[in-house]
């Protein structure tokens, strides 16, 4: 394993990019993350503290990591959350990003906006009231549509928007959410469901692939492919062949883009994780709390870089799903 140099792995791979759970706990119950009832929480105490989820991005920051994308659970339900913005801010990230389902945006977006957040990604999986209602079981569209427009009054521009589709519940959405991004500017991006849900339903036939959302879309409107060069990006990116908007497919079933991941995770109770689809775990949190320098946190990050697998292997026949779900990881 290198002890030096840039965060790379045995394939090659030069990691830039650090996901960071905030928390597991979560104002909603998406059908395809949480169950409705009955999901137990870690500990708070179980729980980094701010500083040292700031401490852990400083060191990971001297690595070589650019960009940190906070997420949870919902991270705009964790106290304290502009606060540690404004410190991930001034350790000079090129690029800071949440992922939130919107429930709190509202109220929010300026002050992350002033804290230094770069982009906001929001969740949203019907433009329907009563389907969004049975899809996420708590939390209503219109408070989401009104915090991604407090974002954009913000300051926010090009918000993503991220729909997981299922089969035979929201699939016939498809023309209405591009039909969202043409009219707002958004770049919506439909994601495959993976097997990373708390009841441990997942089967490949509720799954929706990318290749079928993008050939819907193109009968109605043409498309472009985008070379954004960002290959390691996981969306495939396509602008609307008329130059109004873009949309974007997440295929990470049925086009996994494992050979140039850049990304590697660290949940809420400080396990720096390599992979959404691996349950090889070291944790920063144990080192920090015995009195372990940087230079610990460093070893600990670089080993699980080094052991990153070449690809999760979902489509391989001895897949087992990971032992953590979605919401414990941090999508
Ligand atoms: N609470 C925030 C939100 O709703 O965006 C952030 C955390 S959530 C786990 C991050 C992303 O993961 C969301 O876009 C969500 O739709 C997606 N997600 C959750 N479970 C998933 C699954 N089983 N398959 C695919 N995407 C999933």
């Amino acid at each position: 394993m290198p002890t030096d140099g840039p965060l790379v792995d045995q394939y090659g791979r030069v990691h830039a990019d650090l996901r960071i759970s905030i928390t597991d706990r979560c104002n909603l119950r998406c059908v395809y993350c949480m169950s409705e009832e009955g999901m137990t929480f870690m500990p708070r105490d179980e729980s980094l503290s701010m500083s040292e989820i700031a401490r852990v991005a400083r060191v990971a920051r001297d690595l070589g990591i650019t960009s940190i994308r906070l997420t949870g659970g919902e991270p705009l339900v964790r106290r304290g959350v502009v606060e540690l913005i404004a410190d991930l801010s001034a350790l000079d990230f090129a690029d800071i990003g949440l992922t939130t389902n919107a429930m709190r945006l509202a109220e929010l977006a300026t002050p992350l906006k002033r804290a230094g957040l770069s982009r906001v990604n929001v969740s949203c999986d019907s433009l329907r009231p009563d389907r969004f209602a049975a899809i996420r079981r708590r939390g209503d569209l219109a408070t989401v549509l009104a915090g991604m427009d407090a974002a954009e009054a913000a300051g926010f521009s090009r918000i993503k928007v991220n729909v997981v589709l299922l089969r035979g519940v929201n699939d016939d959405e498809i023309l209405d959410f591009a039909a969202f991004a043409r009219s707002t500017g958004r770049v919506v991006r439909f994601i495959e469901f993976m097997p990373l849900d708390a009841e441990g339903e997942w089967d490949r036939g509720q799954l929706v692939p990318g290749r079928e959302v993008l050939d819907a879309i193109s009968r109605q409107w043409p498309l472009e492919p985008m070379a954004d060069g960002h290959p390691e990006a996981p969306a495939e990116r396509f602008r609307f062949a008329d130059g109004h908007g873009e949309i974007g497919v997440i295929s990470s079933v049925t086009e996994p883009f494992c050979g140039t991941c850049n990304r590697l995770r660290l949940t809420a109770d400080g396990q720096v994780r390599n992979c959404l689809f691996s349950d090889d775990e070291l944790s920063v949190r144990d080192v920090m709390r015995s009195g372990g320098d940087d230079a610990d946190i460093e070893r600990i990050i670089r080993a699980s870089v080094w052991g990153k697998l070449p690809g999760h292997a979902i489509n391989e026949p001895g897949f087992l799903r990971p032992r953590r779900s979605m919401s414990m990881i941090g999508g």
